[in-house]
């Protein structure tokens, strides 16, 4: 049975009374209340999902890449703000379910793994926290091979999209998916460089992506 957003009277006493003792302020607009106050929390259930396509296979996004999803994302991933994680994983975990549910009998779930520093600093993966949020079991990783082009490190801003996607290619590989139908996960889509490169890994080692799913993506 997955988990509900219903909001349940005893919790919200339970927070209100803890409240006193911790005040915390909303992450969303900064209101002295829990995580996310009620107006942020109704604010990200209003915003509607994405659709994409990456190397040809659909991608669905739970929400775009901006105001108080990029905010949240952000402060779980670099501030581990795991608080945040339930009202992000129950609609990502959700469109996962959705996907798996969708796909033929035996479709396996795969997901891209962090990069080896992001990773490092954070001691959690954020993907696997949001699933198990939206009811998902933890899902096996492609395995990096080698590291990848660094978002934001050096160069990157020179690098052209061309010399991004040659930097990428052959940085994953996928196990254990030969003639097997695949969903594919992962936090937040930009480029769609990453993603890409996971469906090629899936493609070489003999399997078929049908389904890209993300929590957020970046709309060009
Ligand atoms: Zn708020």
């Amino acid at each position: 049975m997955p988990p509900a957003d219903h909001q349940t009277p005893w919790r919200d006493a339970v927070l209100a009374v803890l409240g006193l003792f911790l005040p915390v302020a909303c992450l969303g607009c900064g209101a002295a209340d829990r995580a996310l106050c009620p107006t942020c929390r109704a604010d990200l259930v209003g915003r509607p999902g994405r659709v994409r396509l990456v190397a040809g296979v659909r991608l669905d996004a739970a929400w775009e890449y901006e105001g108080l999803v990029r905010t949240l994302l952000l402060e779980l991933k670099l501030r581990g703000r795991v608080d945040v994680a339930r009202p992000l994983g129950l609609r990502f975990g959700a469109l996962v379910r959705q996907a798996l549910a969708g796909a033929p009998p035996g479709t396996v779930l795969r997901r891209i793994p962090p990069s080896r520093s992001g990773a490092r600093r954070r001691g959690f993966d954020p993907v696997v926290l949001l699933l198990a949020r939206g009811g998902v079991r933890r899902p096996q990783r492609l395995v990096r091979v080698r590291a990848g082009p660094t978002a934001g490190g050096p160069g990157q801003k020179e690098r052209t999209a061309l010399e991004r996607v040659a930097a990428t290619v052959g940085t994953l590989r996928a196990v254990g998916v030969d003639g097997r139908d695949v969903v594919l996960v992962d936090d937040v889509v930009t480029t769609g460089v990453t993603m890409a490169e996971g469906v090629r890994a899936v493609r070489a080692a003999g399997g078929r992506v049908v389904r890209c799913v993300a929590v957020a993506s970046v709309e060009e």
